[in-house]
């Protein structure tokens, strides 16, 4: 009996050296930037040093891109009087004059001049809903094609007094593809990176010393879930598997950041022709694609636009979109020429 003991013994030990030593090495960073939790997940040598160096970089571009940081560039750019040239850093003119381009690519749905827009709505501070003649004068403030950009000087120009450019739709997007740029220059080959909604996934998830032998393999795709917009944080409706070395899979949805008033809820992506929630049984939009910037400002425009702007959109710009609709539906929308 104790022999069989011994035994046994060794035996777990033997199995905990075995998963120790084949544990794959990873390294997870998070960080509240952005106005999101950031996470950052890497495997492989070097998975530490090279998660650390992603967040910096997010938080680094933060400095620059945020709205509401008094020394951003974004601040600068809005706080200056009408037809002032502002002069910004590069990464925050060449993202604003992509922003502008997909601004005219979804028509206007997705348009990154929207902050006077967001201001009347207040959300996260007033959490009030405006009345008309506040909402008419905001609109009429909410035109991308107001913005001049001069490439050679570098300078971002607001025409109008009370115009305000607001990157909170293809930040976070942006972001990801840099941070996990840092993680490829540093030869991170497989990981994860999670920026509120904006999943980026690199290769595959290496396995531990259990999944290597229940799936016989040494790495698996990422699976990605995708949330209920109708139930708790964490719940998913659906998953997306990622193939492939780089994968951006990103959504928009109602349910991220809302106040509710006389029992209605009042949510965060409003559209640029109305001034309001859009009111089209979209409760959220997964937009996959090779772009975390692009899938981003996409995810936002097609919950303005629906599926229609989905179908017409180029298939250059992304591989596939999920809308979950109030119905309980799911509809999957390939761009055009596709499928
Ligand atoms: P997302 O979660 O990526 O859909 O982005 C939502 C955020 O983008 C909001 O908090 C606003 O800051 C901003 N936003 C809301 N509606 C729009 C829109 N139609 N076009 C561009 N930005 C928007
Ligand atoms: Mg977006």
């Amino acid at each position: 009996m104790k022999y069989v003991t011994y035994f046994l013994t060794a035996l777990v030990v033997v199995f905990a050296l075995l998963g120790f030593l084949c544990a794959p090495k990873s390294a997870t960073e998070t960080d509240f930037l952005l106005d999101t939790y950031i996470s950052v997940t890497a495997y492989g040598k070097n998975a530490k040093k090279a998660a650390e160096q992603a967040v910096l970089c997010v938080s680094e571009l933060d400095k620059k891109l945020s709205a509401f940081r008094k020394d951003s560039d974004v601040y600068r750019i809005n706080t200056a009087k009408a037809n002032t040239e502002v002069s910004v850093s590069t990464e925050c003119f060449e993202l604003i004059l992509r922003a502008k381009e997909l601004s005219e690519k979804t028509d206007g749905a997705f348009d990154v001049a929207i902050k006077p827009i967001m201001d009347v709505w207040g959300f996260g501070k007033k959490n009030k809903v405006p009345d008309d003649s506040a909402l008419l004068n905001a609109l009429s403030l909410v035109d991308y094609n107001s913005i001049i950009l001069n490439e050679e000087a570098q300078t971002v120009t607001l025409t109008k007094d009370g115009m305000a450019i607001d990157l909170g739709a293809i930040a976070k997007g942006y972001c990801a593809d840099m941070a996990a740029k840092v993680l490829k220059n540093n030869g991170i080959e497989n990981a994860y990176l999670d920026f509120g909604g904006n999943v980026v996934t690199m290769g595959k998830r290496p396995l531990g010393l259990i999944d290597r032998i229940k799936y016989g393999a040494r790495e698996r795709d990422f699976v990605v879930g995708i949330q209920n917009p109708q139930a708790t944080r964490g719940e998913v409706i659906t998953t997306h598997t990622a193939e492939g070395e780089y994968v951006a899979i990103v959504t928009s949805g109602g349910y991220e950041r809302y106040f509710e008033e006389e029992g209605k809820r009042y949510h965060h992506i409003v559209s640029p022709f109305t001034g309001k929630q859009p009111e089209n049984g979209i409760l959220s939009v997964t937009v996959i694609g090779a772009s975390s910037e692009i899938a981003d400002a996409l995810s936002t425009a097609f919950f303005v636009s629906g599926t229609r702007l989905a179908k017409r959109t180029d298939n250059g710009l992304y591989q596939k979109a999920i809308f979950v609709m109030d119905t309980g539906e799911i509809q999957t929308i390939y761009p055009q020429g596709e499928k």
